[in-house]
């Protein structure tokens, strides 16, 4: 082993990043190693849904880390059991599997499908998900993925995820055959830059899956958990999928996840699905942290009013540089930048102490806490606007 040169150099080198390392996080700040504070509407990608380090969590994680870290996943911990029955509770699901990531949480789900058209569907092994989607990294869900760039990697692909587009029923049904076994989607397409499935569309395709006997799996790793202003998405639509998937948010900051089915689609036998982390009583007291608060019917109505109050601001900046659309909903919108020039404003936010996100270079993408404050929205566009006023008139001078 030869000695690093640099200490970035011992990580491997998969995204450029820039040379900060960051040290402390509160509420919507993060600070570096230098001292310089940010205001954070990244929040470890829609992840701290209650800030950086906030209290609840933080005494949640040290009573757990005293009392039981884990007794491996063939047996049963309390936080894992009072978390599934919470989620269980307030859902239209019956049975949980927590995992450690979206995307092994999104990988159960293609498992239980396939393990349901196994069952129940004469080997049935199709999940037809949508261009444009993202599900996670593993081989199973890049697969499923319709993301352009992962398109040449790592081939051969895991076969059986013929592609729809979204809000287009026809293209749904043109595809369902006797290998179809569900229909896999995110209610808002979070990484393609925040593109929603209409209410109709959800509905439409609960009926066009319980027509054909499929499952309708909902991938709500970015919209569930009171991102939208409803504990979990499919709310808004009034529907009720089979399966479900939870990530990001569901941890406030640690790595959980979960994979939730109702009863009838909940078709695991011993051996099929595990792992040595699964519910492990640490990450579970997290969960049940963030639970406990974004479930509150008044903490999801302020969501809803914050999120209203980002939008109408982000709109006015957005005359007033003529830029295009705020698309999305709750405290999950992109503002349409009608130019590539989203890296740009990313990087110059940063230097002004401000975290934003670019999914797609004609789009920003805000994911703040959602317990963001009115005061911290206003900081935030008024880094913009100063960013695209500086920008608007290097245009005109060129
Ligand atoms: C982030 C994300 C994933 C992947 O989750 P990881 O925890 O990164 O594996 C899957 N689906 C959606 C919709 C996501 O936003």
């Amino acid at each position: 082993m030869t000695n690093a040169a640099h200490p970035f150099d011992a990580l491997m080198d998969i995204t450029a990043r820039p040379s900060t390392v960051f040290v402390r996080g509160e509420g919507s700040f993060l600070w570096d190693e230098t001292g310089k504070r940010y205001l954070d509407f990244v929040q470890g990608w829609a992840v701290n849904c209650l800030g950086h380090s906030p209290p609840e969590i933080a005494e949640a994680l040290t009573a757990q880390a005293k009392l039981l870290l884990t007794p491996s996943p063939a047996f049963y911990n309390a936080p894992s059991l009072k978390l599934a029955k919470a989620l269980v509770d307030y859902s239209c699901f019956d049975q949980v599997f927590f995992t450690n990531s979206g995307a092994e949480a999104n990988e159960g789900a293609i498992k239980l499908a396939r393990k349901y058209g196994a069952l129940h569907r004469n080997g049935a092994y199709e999940v037809i998900t949508f261009e444009g989607a993202f599900h996670g990294r593993t081989l199973a869900t890049m697969s499923a993925s319709g993301k352009k760039a992962f398109e040449p990697l790592f081939e051969p692909k895991v076969s059986g995820f013929p592609k729809a587009q979204l809000n287009d029923l026809a293209s749904v049904a043109r595809l369902i055959n006797d290998k179809t076994v569900g229909v896999m989607l995110e209610p808002i397409q979070g990484e393609a830059g925040v593109w929603p499935a209409t209410d109709r569309f959800l509905r439409e395709l609960r009926t066009l899956t319980r027509e054909h006997g499929l499952l309708l799996i909902l991938d709500e790793i970015q919209t569930g958990i009171g991102r939208t202003g409803k504990l979990f998405h499919y709310e808004h639509a009034g529907i009720e999928p089979d399966i479900m998937t939870l990530g990001k948010g569901i941890g406030g900051g640690v790595p959980l996840a979960a994979l939730l089915a109702t009863a009838a689609a909940s078709c695991f036998e011993h051996g099929d699905q595990g792992g040595t982390f699964n519910g492990n009583p640490l990450m579970c007291a997290a969960g049940l942290a963030v639970l406990q608060r974004v479930s509150d019917p008044d903490f999801l109505k302020s969501v809803v009013d914050t999120g209203l109050y980002l939008e109408s601001e982000l709109q006015r900046m957005s005359a007033r540089h003529g830029l295009g659309d705020v698309r999305g909903r709750g405290l999950l919108l992109a503002l349409d930048l009608k130019h590539p020039i989203g890296a740009s404003i990313v990087a110059q936010a940063f230097e002004e102490g401000v975290l934003l996100n670019s999914p797609q270079p004609d789009a920003l993408r805000f994911m703040a806490a959602l317990n963001v404050t009115r005061e911290e929205i206003v900081g935030m566009i008024d880094c913009l606007d100063t960013i695209l006023t500086k920008m608007g008139a290097a245009r005109r001078v060129a």
